[in-house]
């Protein structure tokens, strides 16, 4: 390939944070947040006018999960307030029952109303921001990142910090540094397929209901009318046989998921619909990301027009919007000082240096395309070791969100939204040790950690040999629409493809 060489240029320092967070989604927020609560002065580098990751850019909802299978709440902290302030603005109905994929609690909210939250949010952490602005390039000396250079509408910029904390969730600086990272599948690097998450509008939810009723045998574990009626905010899951058929017909895409899968928005008539589908692209490619962008439209609309015809109460709905940008779910994960696997999930591990909770079953939408494979836990709830957000040999970095150190299919269950907040907030909390002690992420007390996360709201779990730090006076009891009332659908009993 031919090259050309770029002349040598300085580069101004525009900013010296205490911490600084490159990327704005889930993780990024959580990380800023408490970084700044924690006394440091931090600076967040966002490439898009907003905030939010795929909660925002990519449209996802609902967020997954913050109930085990009891409905103990066990991501609460920083991720736990973003819904309560939600649900003060209308903008979310809270945690509720989730009939698609037999999590304990599902948490759908506006994407409008999560980005005002979230800048509030900021703002009274004190969390100066840097919108408009991409990563470009990282620095490190004798192994340790000293700072990036970014590049906005004002130039090149460099930015010095004592802690970088990478939520770019593609590990763009820890790869590069030269950090160790690998893609997608031990086997054969395949990564999980992308989605452009849309809204449809305009949707009649009374007939929507009376069809789920009149047609239920077409929908996963085919719900009752209780089921159905009590939803505070519609779950629809299936259609799987009609779309085999139509695809043959050749009136639904062929590369699109096969299954409709939606969820009700809290403003009326909206969903978010989670059925576009590309195999084989790399999100870190630039010429496979525009591929992806224009099919995925293409699907969007094709999928709606099949929804019109075939789904009672969608005659006169209407794509309302896409995602800023198509939804990635899998690239980098960096190889960390430990990395962590399925069985680590599967068997609810508890880790001495446990920085927050998982409780989402493995989720993996397999590279070849297959149906989703969805893997439960015994017990439910697992915790991230701090050690998996330490990119090996290097120093004054973290990494938080979906690229953290955890093998393909660990990385199923790790990479939803409200886990990478709460893996966001624990790393916020180390760093802003690091830099008031002056000290390396590696000398981080996690027990100190661990204490001020649990001071702060967070829930830890107990386990043998892990120093007690669950707070009893925090432990909830069942929030509304989790728990019991979603105890039909076991979460954790096994192996469901749907
Ligand atoms: C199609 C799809 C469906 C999903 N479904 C669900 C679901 O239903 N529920 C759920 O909880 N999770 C779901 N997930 C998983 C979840 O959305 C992600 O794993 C999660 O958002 C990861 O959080 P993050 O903060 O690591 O990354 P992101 O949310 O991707 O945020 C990264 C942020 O960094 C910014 N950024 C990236 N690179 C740069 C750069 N170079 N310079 C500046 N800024 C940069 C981005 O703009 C973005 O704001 C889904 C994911 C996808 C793709």
């Amino acid at each position: 390939m031919k090259s050309i060489v770029e002349p040598a240029r300085s580069v101004p320092v525009v900013a010296e944070p205490d911490v600084l967070v490159v990327g704005g989604g889930p993780a990024g927020i959580g990380a800023a947040v408490a970084a700044a609560r924690n006394g440091a002065k931090v600076l967040l580098v966002e490439r898009y006018g907003f905030v939010g990751g795929n909660l925002t850019v990519a449209m996802v909802n609902p967020m997954f999960t913050f109930h085990d299978v009891n409905g103990n709440q066990v991501i609460r902290g920083i991720a736990g307030e973003v819904v309560e302030r939600l649900v003060a603005k209308t903008a979310s109905p809270g945690h509720v029952t989730d009939l698609t994929f037999d999590n304990a609690s599902m948490s759908p909210f506006d994407p409008e109303g999560m980005k005002l939250v979230l800048f509030e949010m900021l703002r009274e952490a004190g969390v100066d921001l840097m919108l408009h602005s991409v990563f470009a390039d990282a620095y490190a000396e004798d192994g340790k990142v000293t700072g990036v250079i970014v590049e906005n509408k004002s130039g090149r910029q460099a930015i010095r910090a004592s802690v970088v904390i990478d939520c770019s969730a593609d590990a763009d600086v820890a790869a590069r540094v030269g950090a160790p990272f690998v893609k997608g599948r031990e086997s054969d690097g395949a990564m999980q397929p992308v989605t452009l998450f849309y809204r449809v509008a305009g949707v009649d939810v009374g007939r929507l209901k009376a069809w789920m009723k009149d047609n239920r045998q077409l929908l996963k574990d085919s719900p009752t009318d209780e089921e159905i009626d009590s939803q505070s905010a519609l779950a629809f899951l299936g259609m799987k046989e009609i779309i085999q058929a139509a695809v043959e017909r050749g009136e639904y895409p062929k590369d699109a998921a096969p299954r409709i899968l939606m969820y009700e928005l809290p403003r009326e008539g909206q969903f978010a619909v989670n059925c576009t589908r590309l195999q084989g692209i790399d999100g870190t490619n630039v010429r496979d990301l525009t591929r992806a962008e224009i099919e995925t439209r293409h699907q969007a609309w094709a999928v709606t027009e099949f929804m019109k015809r075939n789904i009672g109460g969608f005659e006169r709905a209407y794509v309302l919007d896409t995602g800023v940008q198509v939804g990635v779910r899998e690239t980098r994960h960096i190889v960390g000082d430990y990395t962590m696997t399925e069985e680590d999930v599967l068997s609810s591990r508890a880790f001495a240096d446990g920085i927050a909770c998982g409780t989402f079953a493995i989720d993996i939408h397999p590279p070849e395309g297959e149906q989703q494979v969805f893997t439960g836990s015994g017990k439910a709830v697992y915790e991230i070791p701090y050690r998996s957000l330490l990119p090996q040999g290097v120093d004054n970095l973290l990494v938080a969100g979906r690229c953290v150190s955890a093998t393909h299919n660990a990385f199923g269950s790790v990479r939803v939204m409200a886990t990478a907040m709460g893996i966001g907030q624990g790393a916020g909390t180390a760093a802003a040790l690091a830099a008031s002690g002056g000290i390396g992420v590696r000398d981080v007390s996690a027990a100190e950690v661990r204490r001020l996360l649990v001071k702060q709201g967070q829930y830890l779990m107990e386990a043998d040999g892990v120093e007690k730090v669950v707070d009893e006076g925090l432990r909830l009891t069942k929030t509304e629409g989790s728990g019991s009332a979603a105890s039909h659908h076991n979460p954790f009993a096994g192996r469901s493809g749907s």
